[in-house]
């Protein structure tokens, strides 16, 4: 442990109102955190900047599922744990239930927290590329009210977010309308279980009358920020799977992203693995009528 506990306050009001009063008259002395699985690997490593830590670890407003007629609002605070026993966001969100499946290992599901992989901001998270193909929108509050915005738009650059010192990610929104689509999940990583992704995808589509009608594509670990694969979508909208168009899909996704060498892999293979990926799910996809 490189820090030292006694240079650090914690304080834990136990409701969101008190939370978001604290962060209103100080903004960005005080630093949330949910879960700390990933604000306690800084802390250990004593690159911790922040000396005021204000805790929304099992506040009830931000731990709560509510599933209404179109759509399901999962609380910033629900962990990993809470959605795969979550019925309906196994049965009908399976790339965010895969997700929360191979996150971590079980410690780490029973404190990691969707709000917590969203801010923390990583281009490997991923649970993020689910979020993206699912079409999710955030709930951002602060003492100012409430924002909506899309999670699209909320990583703006590496580890860059939208989200103000003063606010907080209460609830994520997941529309209902994905039921009947073909899901594709994969994490390519050094083994099954605690290891970073070297690539992740999440991909949804539905075939109709033998040519695709919808589909929705994302990655992690290529490019800064979670991306979401517009053009190998726009490649592959209203034409017949065939192996040419796998070919010409293969091709675009590995020129869309912009993946880096680093301590996990290189560029190159993950450019690689990205283009078979995306070649697997569209063979899946075709098969699926
Ligand atoms: C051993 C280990 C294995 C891991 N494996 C994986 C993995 O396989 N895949 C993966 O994606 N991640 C992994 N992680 C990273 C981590 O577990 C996740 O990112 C987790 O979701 C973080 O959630 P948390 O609640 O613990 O966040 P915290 O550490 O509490 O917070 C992280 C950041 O988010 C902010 N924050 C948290 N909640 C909110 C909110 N509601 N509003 C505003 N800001 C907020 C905090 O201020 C902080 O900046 C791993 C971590 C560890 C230690």
């Amino acid at each position: 442990m490189r820090s030292d506990p006694a240079e650090y306050e914690l304080v834990a009001p136990g409701n969101l109102e008190a939370v978001i009063s604290l962060l209103a008259a100080q903004p960005g002395v005080w630093l949330p955190i949910a879960g700390g699985t990933d604000v306690m690997v800084q802390y250990a490593a004593g690159k911790l900047s922040a000396r005021k830590l204000v805790s929304l670890w099992n506040l009830p407003e931000l731990r709560r599922i509510e599933v209404s007629g179109h759509e399901v609002c999962i609380g910033a605070g629900c962990t990993y744990a809470d959605l795969r026993r979550h019925e309906i966001v196994e049965r009908e969100f399976p790339l965010l239930a895969s997700a929360a499946r191979w996150t971590g290992g079980i410690a780490n599901q029973n404190r990691g927290t969707l709000g917590g992989n969203i801010v923390n901001a990583s281009p490997a998270a991923d649970s993020l590329p689910a979020l993206l193909v699912y079409e999710a929108e955030l709930i951002l509050v602060s003492a100012r009210g409430e924002r909506r915005m899309k999670y699209l738009n909320f990583h703006t650059a590496y580890k860059q977010t939208l989200l103000a010192p003063d606010e907080l990610i209460r609830a994520v929104y997941l529309p209902r309308r994905f039921t009947g689509y073909f899901s594709y999940s994969r994490k390519v990583g050094a083994r099954n279980a605690q290891a970073i992704s070297k690539v992740c995808i999440a991909a949804l589509g539905r075939v109709a009358l033998c040519v695709v009608d919808d589909v929705r594509i994302a990655l992690g670990s290529v490019a800064p920020v979670p991306k979401r694969l517009l053009e190998t979508e726009r490649v592959v909208k209203g034409q017949a799977i065939d192996p040419a168009l796998v070919l010409r899909a293969r091709k675009t996704a590995m020129e869309e992203i912009r993946p880096i060498d680093d301590i996990r892999s290189t560029a190159r293979y993950r450019a690689a693995v990205s283009g078979n990926l995306v070649a697997e799910f569209l063979i899946g996809l075709a098969a699926s009528e």
